[in-house]
C-alpha cells in the first residue's frame, strides 16, 4: 500500500513490462515493513533530459535502476560515476542525495560475481573466458579482473568492441593477461555468455557446438540471458557434467547490490 509517507525508487527503461525489480523489491520492502515502494518508468529517449532534470527535484525519490536501453545515455548525464561506471561508460543504478544530486554506479559485473561466489567460484587466480563484450559482458569482465583473475580472454562477433574492451582493461588491470579469441574450452574455470545468444527459445549457442567438445567437467560455465532459465549453452553443459549458472541467478544476487547503492536495502539481502 501506498501512503503519502511512501518513499519511492524506480526502475526506467523502455519496454518495462519484462523487468522483475518491481516485484523482488517490493516484496521485500513489504516483509521488511519499509514505507518504500518501486515504480516501473518506461520514457521514450526525447524525454530523457527532462527525466533527470525531474529526478533532480524529485524530493520523495531515492533512486533508479537503469535498464536497456539507458545504460549508456543516462552515465553521461549525472553529476558523478563511479570509476567502473566512467570506464564502461554505462550505469545500471542512480542515487539521488538529498540536495538533488545524482550519482551513478553500474553492479552487474559485481551481480555476476555474487552468483558466481554462490557457486563456489573464487575469481582469485582463475582462467575466465568471456563471450561477449556489449554493455553487460564488458561490466563482468571489469569485475573479474578487479576480482583478481589471472587471465582472461574475450571474444564478440565485433572485432573492434573486442579489441576496445582488451585495451581498456589492458590499461585499469596491468596484472591481468587479457587474450582475444579462443580455439578450445579446455581449461577455463569459467566460461560465461554475456551475448544475446540463446534468448526467446532460438536455440542459438554462442560459440561453435564443436567447441563444446573440449569443454572440461570442472568449468563453471554461465549465461546472462534470463528467458529461458535454462539457455542451450547451460544445458549443453549440464550434460558435460558442468555446474551452471543462470541469468535469473545474476538478477537475483544483483538486488542487494543495487538497494544498497541507492540506500533502501543493506548489500547482502
Ligand atoms: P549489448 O548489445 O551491449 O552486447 C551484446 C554483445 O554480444 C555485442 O557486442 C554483440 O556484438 C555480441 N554478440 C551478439 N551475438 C553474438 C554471438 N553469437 N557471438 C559473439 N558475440 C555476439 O547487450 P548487453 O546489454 O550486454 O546485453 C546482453 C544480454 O545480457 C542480453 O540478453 C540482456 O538481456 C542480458 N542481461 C542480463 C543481465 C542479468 O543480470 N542476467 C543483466 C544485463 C543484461
Amino acid at each position: 500500500m501506498l501512503h503519502g509517507s511512501t518513499e519511492l525508487v524506480a526502475i526506467v527503461g523502455s519496454p518495462i513490462t519484462q523487468v522483475k525489480s518491481p516485484e523482488n523489491f517490493n516484496r521485500w520492502f513489504q516483509a521488511n515493513r519499509h514505507d518504500l515502494a518501486m515504480l516501473p518508468i518506461d520514457i521514450r529517449e526525447d524525454a530523457l533530459d527532462a527525466f533527470i532534470a525531474t529526478l533532480r527535484g524529485w524530493q520523495n525519490l531515492r533512486g533508479v535502476v537503469v535498464t536497456v536501453p539507458y545504460k549508456q545515455a543516462l552515465a553521461g548525464r549525472l553529476d558523478e560515476v563511479s570509476e567502473r561506471a566512467a570506464a564502461l561508460g554505462s550505469v545500471n543504478v542512480i542515487r539521488r542525495q538529498a540536495d538533488g544530486r545524482l550519482l551513478g554506479d553500474n553492479v552487474d559485473g559485481e551481480g555476476f560475481l555474487n552468483a558466481a561466489c554462490l557457486n563456489g567460484f573464487r575469481a582469485e587466480g582463475k582462467r575466465a573466458l568471456v563471450i561477449g563484450a556489449g554493455g553487460v559482458g564488458s561490466a563482468i569482465a571489469w569485475s573479474l579482473c578487479q576480482a583478481g583473475v589471472a587471465s582472461l580472454v574475450l571474444s564478440d562477433a565485433s572485432a573492434a568492441r573486442c579489441q576496445a574492451l582488451a585495451e581498456l582493461l589492458g590499461k585499469a588491470f596491468a596484472r591481468v593477461r587479457i587474450a582475444i579469441g579462443y580455439d578450445s574450452l579446455q581449461g577455463f574455470d569459467l566460461v560465461v555468455n554475456a551475448t544475446p545468444a540463446g534468448m526467446g527459445g532460438t536455440g542459438e549457442l554462442p560459440l561453435d557446438a564443436a567447441q563444446l567438445d573440449s569443454l572440461d567437467s570442472a568449468t563453471l560455465v554461465a549465461d546472462v540471458v534470463t528467458s529461458p532459465e535454462i539457455t542451450p549453452l547451460l544445458a549443453a553443459a549440464r550434460e558435460r557434467g558442468c555446474a551452471i549458472q543462470t541469468g535469473p541467478q545474476m538478477v537475483f544476487a544483483q538486488l542487494g547490490n543495487l538497494g544498497h547503492f541507492m540506500g533502501v536495502t543493506p548489500l547482502q539481502l
